[in-house]
């Protein structure tokens, strides 16, 4: 498959629907001759008179009926956003005017753009590398903050700042390896040796904690799983209404009533959750009811997939983490509800948080408790990876690394070394550069929307 990149492309850039302005784009070799034909400025300034990066106001016309008054913006090539002469209509936003406008453009030369073609010709042309493009495409899903900020770094070059780095610390274990090329074998210095492997083992690990954050992006992407657990009736539906802020699990004082596990997405401080209210289990656990069996075995099952699990308690006897076979890995917040209940004045502490889930006190202290256990467990990693692709080119740069590091000493000469690091060098290239294969770009740039 071929993606031709000569011709002139169009496309309305704002969403589908009606606005208060929209916006055509034109890119390509035809751009200007097109309006020179269609658009007819205010100033009868001549279409070769247009000045890079200038608006202005004119009439799209057909002959000589005028379809709409409109701002153009001219992007001369090469400083445009596609590399392209690069023209921008500012119409209003009727569905009638836009189509007009593009049928226009098309009737007079240009063809209609599949989604994200201008990104496409924007790569293709210099403009923006593979990670910048990703980068922009991740920035049209991002839901929240924390994956919009990790887009935006991106975008602007935080990766490529960090493929940088890399590619220094390759260069710099090539110089180690050229002193040592220098010597003779029995003078292959201890000194240099060691000073390559202390480099080569930091390298690896640098990568390898970049590699980890790729878990933690996908995670923000499908959200953190966060479980509630608990005796039957302590209060787990009323929490998980009140997290979800709406009445989606069934509040009962009959215990039992939470058979299923119900989980629904939310957001806690910008952060997306997947929040799940298990099926309560009993002190004296020997039911033989089917259903209910069925129940706590996916409570089980729940808890060892669990980002986050909210013990739910409603007094302070109850030990329950052993009976709920919850791993001491686990991120746990011990919550001690109905406090609304209790005789005696006790406050949070450290090892547990005082609420009333049916009173609404204390959910502010939760969520700033799972924030802050979230930053701890997931935060100190550098998420700069946005998607497989990427995360499979650093692992490749790693596993070359590491058929050096794992060479016994002995058998470790110079130009093995040097093999491999030209090895990872070029795995490393791949991620930004060197693809050619247009079947990979267009599955990346199909993701866009259209216009973009
Ligand atoms: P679950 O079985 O653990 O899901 O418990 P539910 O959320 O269904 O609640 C069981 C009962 O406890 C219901 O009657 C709730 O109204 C009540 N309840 C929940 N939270 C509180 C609270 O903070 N204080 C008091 N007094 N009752 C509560």
């Amino acid at each position: 498959m071929v993606i031709n990149t000569n011709d002139t492309i169009t496309a309305i850039a704002t969403p589908n629907g009606l606005g208060a302005i929209a916006i055509v784009r034109l890119s390509g070799n035809l751009c200007l001759k097109i309006v020179s034909i269609l658009f007819v400025s205010k100033e009868k300034k001549k279409i070769t008179e247009l000045k890079n990066n200038t608006m202005y106001l004119g009439f799209i016309k057909q002959k000589n009926k005028i379809i709409d008054q409109v701002f153009l913006c001219f992007f001369k090539k090469p400083c445009s956003y596609t590399g392209e002469d690069l023209i921008e209509i500012y119409c209003h936003g009727t569905l009638y005017i836009q189509n007009k406008i593009l049928k226009l453009f098309i009737a007079h030369g240009a063809r209609l753009a599949s989604p994200g073609e201008f990104a496409l010709r924007s790569f293709k042309n210099g403009k923006i590398d593979l990670i910048q493009a990703e980068a922009l495409s991740e920035l049209f899903k991002a839901e929240n903050e924390e994956a919009h900020d990790r887009a935006i770094q991106n975008f602007n070059g935080k990766f490529a700042i960090f493929l940088k780095e890399i590619r220094q610390d390759l260069i710099y274990l090539n110089s180690l390896i050229n002193v040592s090329l220098d010597f003779d074998e029995d003078n292959i210095s201890e000194f240099n040796y060691k000073k390559f492997i202390t480099t080569l083992v930091c390298l690896i690990k640098k990568i390898k904690r970049t590699m980890l954050g790729f878990k933690t992006n996908n995670l923000l992407k499908k959200g953190y799983s966060l479980v509630l657990v608990g005796r039957p009736n302590v209060g787990k539906s009323t929490l998980f209404n009140l997290l979800l802020k709406k009445e989606r699990s069934i509040v009962s004082n009959i215990s039992g009533t939470t058979i299923n596990y119900i989980e629904e997405d939310c957001f806690i401080k910008g952060i997306k959750y997947r929040i799940v209210d298990t099926a309560g289990i009993k002190e004296t656990n020997n039911t033989t009811n089917k259903l209910e069996l069925q129940g706590i075995q996916k409570t089980y099952e729940t808890i060892s997939m669990a980002d986050f699990i909210l013990v739910i308690k409603d007094n302070l006897e109850q030990d329950l983490e052993k009976d709920f076979k919850i791993s001491r890995k686990k991120q746990i917040i011990i919550i001690i509800n109905k406090c609304d209940l209790l005789k005696k004045k006790i406050i949070s502490n450290k090892q547990y948080i005082l609420i009333s889930a049916k009173y609404r006190i204390g959910l502010e202290i939760i969520k700033k408790q799972i924030k802050k256990r979230l930053n701890s467990k997931y935060h100190k990693t550098e998420n700069i990876i946005n998607n497989m692709r990427t995360y499979e080119g650093l692992k490749q740069v790693v596993l070359t690394l590491m058929k050096i590091k794992k060479t016994r000493k002995n058998y470790l000469t110079p130009e093995i070394c040097s093999f491999f690091l030209r090895e990872a060098n070029s795995n490393l290239g791949k991620i930004t550069k060197i693809i050619t294969n247009d079947e990979i770009l267009k599955q990346i740039f199909a993701t866009f929307c259209l216009g973009k």
